[in-house]
């Protein structure tokens, strides 16, 4: 039986490639605005996608999930949810060279 290359290469690309583009065009749907953060990453694999991006290095580091803030200043990013106990020692908190932060720290969730 000869086997044709290009035939090949096709039925790759729509047994492989394709439902892993729309799968992460379908996470792009489903996370507006997410972009290709940490919620995108999730919904992609959720979905049965590999939460990859094209044309990017396939290691990059998702972008930060929350970010801690004062003053509209980002003072730390998380690439998951913070835990409840870093919610709960918020009040508490602040940046040591502005102790007048303290009680004025936000985490706001970024993507
Ligand atoms: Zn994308």
């Amino acid at each position: 039986m000869i086997h044709d290359n290009a035939f090949v290469d096709v039925a790759l690309f729509l047994a492989i490639l394709l439902p892993s583009v729309i799968l992460h065009e379908i996470a792009h749907a489903l996370t507006p605005g997410a972009k290709h953060g940490y919620t995108w990453k999730l919904k992609c694999i959720e979905i049965g996608g590999d939460g990859n991006t094209l044309g990017q290095e396939p290691n990059r580091r998702p972008e930060p999930a929350y970010a801690l803030v004062y003053n509209g200043e980002v003072c730390k990013t998380y690439y998951r949810r913070p835990a409840k106990s870093t919610y709960a020692k918020l009040p508490g908190m602040y940046i040591s060279s502005q102790p007048e932060s303290r009680g004025r720290l936000q985490i706001i969730k970024v993507a």
